[in-house]
């Protein structure tokens, strides 16, 4: 951190602010220009507040230079981590990862009309809520547990890895038996609670961006659950609140190459959710995959007019095919493949 001091800051307040850097553990690297002194300090103080100093008489501005997550940045790990799920597939490697599906499992017939579809296609993760967070509480909330049994059937049938949202800790132990990575959505990225217990769990985690989060707050999430010891964290962006109306949400495209400097865990980006509207989802999609992420989460759906929830996001199935088609021609100019 560095403390820019007024100019023409007194001794004896430069002194104070030393003094309390110092009490907090800091060591100081004092300069002192002509008319300005500047205060490095360095220590490993990660709940540290910024603004305790910035308030203290004679300072004109505090600059954090390390961030306050420390498992989450790239300096931890600066090759980047691989997060390695079942059946051969791996986020954050050479190859584009697709995780398509229905925002809900409705039923057998739809989760396996779905799944073989989009199998066909490349995907290589079956997506599908079982527990559903929605806005109303008089709108679809999910199968359960009999949602759960539904897609594994269909992940084992197709050859697929199982993706599905968990809302609370209470939930986590009766899914483990079904899925094969814990989605914590947008609406779930602050619970603090429930990361807490996902970093305990013995499986990887699927941490969507809180749809009012910064950046920041992201990593600090992935930090809660990576401190618990679970390093197994892929990020999800899904646009964010903003003044726009036209679309859903609003896709932070650029958040996919500021995460990629900032920390080493994988991103994947969701078009559907980012967008709302599935005449966007495609280009979305293709920025996306241009930009760098390591992979997609779609919703696919086989009749989207009569989807339970999301279907005015959910792709058809030909749209679905041809994106996929389109991406195997983006991927190999951004040094990427995508499964054939
Ligand atoms: C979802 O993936 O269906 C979902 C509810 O997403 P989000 O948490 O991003 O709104
Ligand atoms: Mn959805």
């Amino acid at each position: 951190m560095v403390v820019v001091m007024q100019a023409g800051a007194s001794e004896e307040q430069i002194q104070n602010v030393i003094d309390h850097l110092v009490s907090l553990g800091f060591d100081i690297h004092r300069s002192t220009g002509v008319s300005q002194t500047v205060l490095g300090a360095v220590g490993v103080r990660p709940d540290f507040d910024p603004r305790d100093i910035e308030l203290l008489t004679g300072v004109r501005e505090v600059v954090r230079i390390t961030q306050p997550y420390k498992l989450a940045s790239r300096a931890f790990r600066p090759e980047g981590t691989i997060v390695k799920l079942p059946r051969g597939v791996c986020i954050g490697g050479a190859e584009v990862m697709v995780a398509a599906g229905p925002c809900a499992v409705e039923s057998a017939e739809q989760i396996n009309l779905i799944a073989a579809r989009v199998a066909r296609a490349g995907a290589r993760l079956l997506r599908g809520g079982a527990f559903k967070p929605r806005s109303s509480p008089y709108s679809f909330q999910g199968l359960g547990e009999q949602g759960l049994r539904l897609l594994r059937a269909a992940g084992e049938r197709y050859n697929l890895v199982v993706v599905s949202e968990v809302m609370d800790p209470s939930q986590i132990v009766s899914m483990l038996p079904y899925v094969d990575v814990l989605q914590v959505g947008a609406r779930n990225m602050q619970n603090y609670h429930l990361l807490r217990a996902l970093g305990v769990v013995d499986k990887p985690v699927l941490l969507k961006r809180g749809m009012s989060a910064t950046i920041e707050e992201w990593l600090l999430s992935a930090e809660y659950v990576m401190s618990g010891g679970n390093y197994n964290v892929v990020l999800c962006e899904r646009g964010i609140r903003t003044f726009e109306t036209s679309t859903r949400n609003t896709l932070d495209i650029a958040a996919i190459p500021v995460i990629k400097k900032l920390s080493h865990l994988p991103i994947l980006a969701d078009p559907s959710h980012g967008t709302g509207r599935r005449d966007k989802v495609a280009p979305m999609a293709r920025a996306a995959v241009a930009a760098g992420a390591d992979g997609l989460l779609l919703e696919v759906h086989n009749d989207p007019e009569h989807a339970l929830s999301d279907g005015a996001q959910s792709l058809h199935f030909e749209q679905f095919e041809q994106l996929m088609a389109e991406l195997r021609m983006i991927a190999p100019a951004v040094g990427r493949s995508i499964a054939a």
